[in-house]
This record gives C-alpha cells, sequence and structure tokens, in this order.
C-alpha cells in the first residue's frame, strides 16, 4: 500500500516565498503521476517535501495511509532519482548498486545476484567494476535508477532525471523507465518540464504553474479538454492559438463566436455547447491548436478565416505560417499552396490573401 496524499500542503520558504500554495494530490497505489510545469513553479519542492528533505509548512502528508510530516527521511521507504545522478564517485557502479542492500544488511549472495540481475535490466553489465567518472551521462543516469530501485521501495521519486540527456538517450531511457516501473509495480512520481515526457510516461498529469495546481487527469483529458488556458498553451508543441471571443445566442438556434472581424457557429449538438452558451453575452478565451486549422483552397465554402501571411517558421518535421487576419496572428501547418511561400518571401511580404478552412475539431466544432 504506497498511496501518497497531498491534503493542502503549503511551503513558505525562510524569507516569505510561497513555492507551493495549498496543494491537493493524490497518486494511487502503484500509479505514475507525473508532476509537469515550467522552471521554478514549485515541483522539486513538492517532490522534496515528499521525500522529507523539506519541511511543510503547512498542510498534511500521508504515506500508505499514515501521516509522514515528520517522519524521518529514512523512515519513508522511498528512493530518489535526481537530475544529475548524484551517485558515489569512489565506488563503483557494482558499489553504488549494492550499497543501499547493504545498509539494510542484505545476504551477501542475494545482493550479488541482484545487482547482477539488475545491471542486465537496465544494460549497464558491462560497466559493473567501472567507476561512475567514465560513464556516459546515460550510463550514470540508469545506475542511478538501479540504485533507487534495488531495495524495492514503496515509492518512486524522480527529479527530471532524463533532463541532462540528448534527445536520442532520453527517448530510449525513456521507455525503458516507462516499462521498468510498471513491471515493478511501485508507486512514482515523476517530475519534469517537458510536456511529450509526460504525455509519453504518465499515467495521470499533474500540472503546477506558479506552486498552484492548474489540472489533473489522463494525459488524454489534460490535452484534449484541458481546465485552463494555461494548461492548454503549456501542453501544446506548438504554439496555441488562443483568441478572444464574445458568446451570442442569436434567437436561441445557434451558439455564435464573435471574434470581432470572424463570426463562427457552433451547434447545439456541440458537447461543449451548454458550457459555452453560460458564457451569452460575455468574451471567453478559445483555445485553436495550429493543427486543428488547415488551409483551404480558393473557391472551397465553409466557414473559415480569411488572411494574409505575415511570416512562415521552420519547425524541422513542419513549418507554420502566421495568418494575420484582424485577430492575433493565426499559426498553422504550411499550406501545400506555393503562393503562401511566395507571400512570405515576396519584397512586401504579405500580399497574397489566404484562406483557411477552420477545422475545430475537437476544440469547437462549428458545421
Ligand atoms: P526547476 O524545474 O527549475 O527545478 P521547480 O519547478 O522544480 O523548478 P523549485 O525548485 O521547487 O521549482 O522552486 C520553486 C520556487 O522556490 C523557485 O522560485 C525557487 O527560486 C524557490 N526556492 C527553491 N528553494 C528555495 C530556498 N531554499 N529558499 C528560497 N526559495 C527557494
Amino acid at each position: 500500500m504506497s498511496q501518497v496524499v497531498l491534503d493542502n500542503v503549503t511551503k513558505v520558504y525562510p524569507g516569505g516565498f510561497l513555492a507551493v500554495d495549498r496543494m491537493n494530490l493524490r497518486a494511487e497505489d502503484g500509479e505514475l503521476l507525473v508532476l509537469l510545469g515550467p522552471s521554478g513553479c514549485g515541483k522539486s519542492t513538492l517532490l522534496r517535501m515528499i521525500a522529507g528533505l523539506e519541511d511543510i509548512t503547512d498542510g498534511d502528508l500521508w504515506l500508505g495511509g499514515k501521516i509522514a510530516n515528520h517522519l524521518a527521511p529514512r523512515d519513508r521507504d522511498v528512493a530518489m532519482v535526481f537530475q544529475n545522478g548524484a551517485l558515489y564517485p569512489h565506488r563503483t557502479v557494482r558499489g553504488n548498486l549494492s550499497f543501499p542492500l547493504e545498509i539494510a544488511k542484505a545476504d551477501p549472495q542475494m545482493v550479488r545476484d541482484r545487482v547482477v540481475e539488475l545491471s542486465k535490466a537496465l544494460h549497464i553489465d558491462e560497466t559493473l567494476d567501472r567507476r561512475p567518472g567514465t560513464l556516459s551521462g546515460g550510463q550514470r543516469q540508469r545506475v542511478a535508477m538501479g540504485r533507487a530501485i534495488v531495495r524495492q521501495p514503496s515509492l518512486f521519486l524522480m527529479d527530471e532525471p532524463l533532463s541532462n540527456l540528448d534527445a536520442g538517450m532520453r527517448t530510449e531511457l525513456r521507455m525503458e523507465i516507462s516499462s521498468l516501473v510498471r513491471a515493478l509495480g511501485v508507486t512514482t512520481i515523476y517530475v519534469t518540464h517537458d510536456q511529450i515526457e509526460a504525455l509519453t510516461l504518465a499515467d495521470r498529469i499533474a500540472i503546477m504553474n506558479r506552486g498552484v495546481l492548474q489540472d489533473i487527469g489522463t494525459p488524454a483529458q489534460v490535452y484534449n479538454d484541458p481546465a485552463t488556458a494555461f494548461t492548454a498553451a503549456f501542453l501544446s508543441s506548438q504554439q496555441l492559438n488562443l483568441l478572444a471571443a464574445t458568446v451570442r445566442t442569436p434567437q436561441n438556434q445557434f451558439i455564435m463566436l464573435d471574434f470581432g472581424t470572424h463570426q463562427i457557429t457552433m451547434p447545439w449538438t456541440d458537447p461543449r455547447a451548454y458550457a459555452v452558451s453560460q458564457h451569452t453575452g460575455s468574451q471567453i478565451i478559445v483555445g485553436i491548436r495550429p493543427d486543428a486549422l488547415a488551409p483551404m483552397p480558393e473557391g472551397m465554402e465553409g466557414p473559415m478565416f480569411m488572411g494574409r501571411v505575415r511570416t512562415l517558421e521552420y519547425h524541422g518535421h513542419e513549418w507554420l505560417a502566421y495568418v494575420e487576419c484582424g485577430i492575433p496572428a493565426v499559426a498553422v501547418p504550411e499550406p501545400p499552396d506555393p503562393r503562401f511561400r511566395a507571400a512570405n518571401g515576396g519584397a512586401n511580404g504579405s500580399k497574397t490573401r489566404s484562406m483557411m478552412r477552420r477545422l475545430f475539431n475537437s476544440d469547437i466544432e462549428a458545421d
């Protein structure tokens, strides 16, 4: 039983800085919960309070059904993996892996067997007699992971364990963490500021900003139905279009989102229609991901924004076009129409008119 419950947990650092503000959070037994948020939002502080490395200013922490605010770190049955690996430099890999078991006075033969077995699972069996200083970053993080896993704690706490690695190694280790943690069935709280890491690893994601919980849910829930504009923007790998619109419901026949220069209708059959209609007469913020928009060939009918290409941006796997259409520039994937490029590279930049079909998909359906 290794459930973690935070009940109104607050952290104020000496000097008065409020780093975590009345956080309510629950990680279920065996769950991989990812804490996601920008740098400085309080993720590490929260993790360190759970580990017992930082005092809790207010509120309660429950570990495995017992209040743990004042429990010493060594009595929490928690293993933590840090960004930099934090290995014992004078011990070999074998020595680092076996240390937690030696401390626990485990049977020496069992320790030897367990270390060999684990080093094979983590693909570091050929480094067992080397010191950490001679290892690559990826190998060091594997040893750090192994040292956390070796004595099978009730709870893993991982603080950006992949952030010092290159992109290829991050992907490889991310997959291994996912399968290892799930195979062991140990509750894990994993901190990152990388939305892809969060979306790919998590059972559930808790999103924080400025010490406050913004949203919590499965990756699909927080991605497709974000509770706040912050969550929507933070989870979008592309620049999110956040547009102000006034809600109108003419004769109650349909809902109209009035962007000023553009109006878009939304049928009552849309699952969000009722919630949106509650704001009739007021302004709301509509979030549209660029990939929910598509360029529309000239002559096609349908709801659209019409505008001029202001600039094109290369993103490696795709281009984004920023289109000036009377509202803040809208980002869309690069249209195949070569006139878009001509407009961007041309002498006066924005002469070509372009049309875009609005394909709200899961955002707001207006057709
Ligand atoms: P990062 O991803 O950059 O590590 P984080 O989300 O983990 O950021 P924390 O390290 O928890 O954020 O820090 C949260 C806030 O608390 C930051 O503004 C930080 O400057 C502040 N802070 C952290 N430790 C202390 C301390 N010992 N004394 C005062 N303020 C601190």
